[in-house]
């Protein structure tokens, strides 16, 4: 399911993401939050710098809780080279606040114009950001506003951990404590853009640097079965969690047309491989329809799909979208019930920022204007 081509003369890597950075005697160079520490490391023996500055460097751009690199102690010489590798390639162009203050969005503007969304959480006093992977997505899910906007593109590693920079130096400048936990359920499909995506995330749980636990990263997935088998094959020591939303391969068919391509059993089969190889618990995501898959009988059929798996499932009550008409269902309880019958664990999703569509599906990149009053407006940061 690759995106249609689109007429464009930004440069790009191999898996069509742009590339962003300084442009250093003509030439593109890639941004500095592209790259691991070795990647630094090797990109200032290239520049004739002795490598023995990544330290330096990689704390300048991680440990730093500021945006500007100005307030660091670095050689002249060194901010300079820095500074022309690494101008933000992601600005905030708006902040919007949940009215009960647990979830605040951000509309970020990426370099091309394009924009994404990012979300920070709260649950019980710790901070998650729910991060974007690419500008829309591919998949077309019909209840989800991402999807409902199409794919746009790929966002590059550095896109990616300037968000989690981006929402960790927010909480950190509102005295805050910083980020524990991310998770990839913005827009976009993480593994339909899987080596930004692990690229990103080995910078950001670089212990030199932000320092974030691997077992406290999500990945959430469609279901693209050739990115489940590489998380497997490669040991990603990150929490795998699979949208299913039907439990046999028609209903979830008409709900996620990506079904078309890794049919439901195909997917499981991946699970049961991917848990075989890593002994990893996996959890399922369900969005909960009323009238659509919420029924007592849809859950038996859903429990037994989970035969010799270890799973957890994650219940989400459906989020409004434009796109979609139908409500969320009433019914988590009693079927949580029925899953708890058969053995299956499950949680029902704590809402986090509907008032202001920074829920789960609700992320479009749009100007955060909603029927609803703001409750509180920031100016671009
Ligand atoms: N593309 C990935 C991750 C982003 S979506 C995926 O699909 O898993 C994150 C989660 O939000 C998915 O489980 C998705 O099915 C769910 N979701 C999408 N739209 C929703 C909506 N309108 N209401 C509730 N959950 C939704
Ligand atoms: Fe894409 Fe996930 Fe939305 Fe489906 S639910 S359209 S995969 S972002």
């Amino acid at each position: 399911m690759e995106p249609e081509g689109e007429a464009c003369d930004i440069q790009r890597n191999d898996c069509g993401a742009p590339l962003f950075g300084g442009r250093i005697a003509g030439k593109i160079v890639r941004s500095l939050y592209d790259h691991p520490y070795s990647g630094i490391e090797e990109e200032l023996s290239a520049s004739g710098i002795s490598k023995g500055n990544a330290r330096a460097l990689w704390k300048a751009l991680y440990r730093n809780e500021s945006s500007s690199l100005h307030s660091q102690e670095l050689p002249p010489a060194l901010l300079r080279w820095m500074e022309e590798r690494c101008a933000a390639s992601i600005v905030r162009a708006a902040c919007i606040e949940s009215a009960d203050g647990l979830a605040r969005k951000f509309l970020l503007r990426l370099r091309d114009g394009r924009e994404v969304e990012c979300v920070t959480m709260t649950f019980a006093g710790r901070f998650t950001a729910c991060l974007s992977t690419q500008a829309g997505c591919a998949m077309g899910c019909v209840f989800c506003a991402t999807g409902q906007m199409g794919f746009g593109r790929h966002l590059t590693a550095g896109e990616i951990v300037e968000q989690v920079l981006h929402c960790h130096r927010d909480l950190r400048e509102r005295g805050l404590p910083g980020l524990r936990n991310l998770v990839l359920m913005g827009m976009g499909e993480p593994l339909h853009n899987y080596d930004a995506v692990m690229e990103a995330l080995a910078i950001v749980t670089d212990r030199r640097g932000l320092n974030i636990g691997p077992s406290h990263v999500t990945i959430s997935t469609v279901g693209v079965i050739p990115g489940i088998l590489r998380m497997a094959e490669e040991r990603r020591p990150y929490h795998l969690a699979v949208s299913l939303h039907g439990a046999n391969e028609a209903d979830r068919a008409a709900l996620v047309p990506a079904n078309r391509r890794w049919p439901l059993a195909a997917l499981i089969d991946a699970c049961r491989s991917y848990q075989a190889q890593t002994g990893r618990k996996i959890f399922f995501e369900w969005t909960l329809i009323h009238d659509v898959n919420d029924s007592d009988a849809v859950a038996s059929e859903l429990a037994a799909l989970f035969t010799g798996l270890r799973a957890h499932v994650n219940l989400i009550p459906l989020n409004p979208t434009h796109g979609y008409d139908a409500t969320a269902s009433s019914a988590a309880r009693s079927f949580q019930g029925i899953l708890r019958e058969r053995g299956i664990p499950s949680t029902i999703r704590q809402r986090r920022g509907i008032d202001v569509g920074a829920g789960c599906g609700q992320l479009a990149g749009e100007p955060t204007i909603r029927s609803r009053p703001l409750t509180s407006l920031f100016p671009t940061g």
